[in-house]
């Protein structure tokens, strides 16, 4: 059961330097995760607790996942993921005991980040879903403080939370001990865009005279999976039109084609 719904992973292979834009997140982040886990000492000398939980929160395709991982990648902790969703059950009981069995997991890999995506699945305000007046639901949240409070040390084990819907949250899980440092993760301006473009071209072959300033500018509201989408796109572009180098024009019909995808995938949520 554990396997199939959580993510385990050592020290998982995505860096900084794969981040593109998002200077003060990463920096957040890494004062709130990393420093706790590389030198706890420093906590326990100035005499504060580092703090507890991280949420960060923002539209999807953002890079949340991705600075979470990144951070443990640094850190060279093992990376555990479970998205708050796969925490709903029908069965009573069986949400908290996958609490359990992640902190568990998380304690025997130490050190570990652990990444619980989607948090609102459980952590929902009451009148806001279907599920949080759910007694179980709940109880599951109630499980997460407690072993959240559980530890004294939490030095080697740190706490991931992220949702799209800040605005759904129970206030309840942002007091202090709990989720207690937010971080915005917006979608891209033109500069970071830009970034994005140059870290998924990487390994791509792209025109000599490519402008990234100016795809930038023409992918207005991209997110960073948007931005990797295009880059995908735009090289099959050219392989449909027998090319070997990608140019502006198949980033620019990438970007068209996929925004009306994303229009017709609205249309059919309606
Ligand atoms: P969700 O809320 O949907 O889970 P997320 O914010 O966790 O999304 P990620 O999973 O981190 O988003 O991003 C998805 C993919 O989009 C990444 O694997 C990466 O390829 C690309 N991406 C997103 N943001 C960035 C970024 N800032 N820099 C580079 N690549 C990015």
């Amino acid at each position: 059961v554990r396997a199939r719904v959580m993510e385990v992973t050592k020290s998982p292979e995505v860096s900084y330097a794969d981040i593109g834009g998002l200077e003060e997140q990463m920096q957040e982040v890494r004062e709130t995760v990393e420093m706790p886990l590389e030198h706890p000492d420093m906590f326990v000398d100035v005499g504060i607790e580092p703090p507890s939980g991280v949420l960060l929160y923002g539209p999807p395709g953002t890079g949340k996942t991705m600075l979470a991982k990144a951070v443990a990648n640094e850190t060279d902790a093992t990376f555990i993921k479970m998205a708050g969703s796969e925490l709903v059950h029908k069965f009573i009981g069986e949400g908290a005991k996958l609490v359990r069995d992640l902190f568990e997991v998380a304690r025997e890999h130490e050190p570990a980040v652990i990444f619980i995506d989607e948090i609102d699945a459980i952590a929902a305000k009451r009148t806001e879903s279907k599920t949080s007046g759910d007694a179980e639901v709940q109880r599951t949240m109630m499980q997460l403080l407690s072993e959240m409070d559980g530890f004294e040390d939490r030095g080697e084990i740190r706490i991931i939370a992220a949702t799209n819907r800040f605005d759904m949250l129970d206030r309840a899980i942002l007091r202090p001990g709990r989720f207690d440092r937010l971080i915005e993760v917006p979608k891209p301006d033109a500069e970071g865009r830009e970034l994005i473009f140059q870290i998924h071209t990487r390994n791509m072959n792209v025109a000599d005279d490519l402008d990234f300033a100016a795809l930038a500018e023409d992918t207005e509201n991209a997110s960073g999976a948007d931005i990797k989408a295009i880059c995908t796109e735009a090289g099959m572009f050219a392989i449909r039109d027998d090319r070997t180098t990608v140019q502006r024009s198949d980033f620019e019909e990438a970007w068209e084609k996929i925004q009306a995808e994303e229009e017709d995938d609205e249309v059919s949520k309606t």
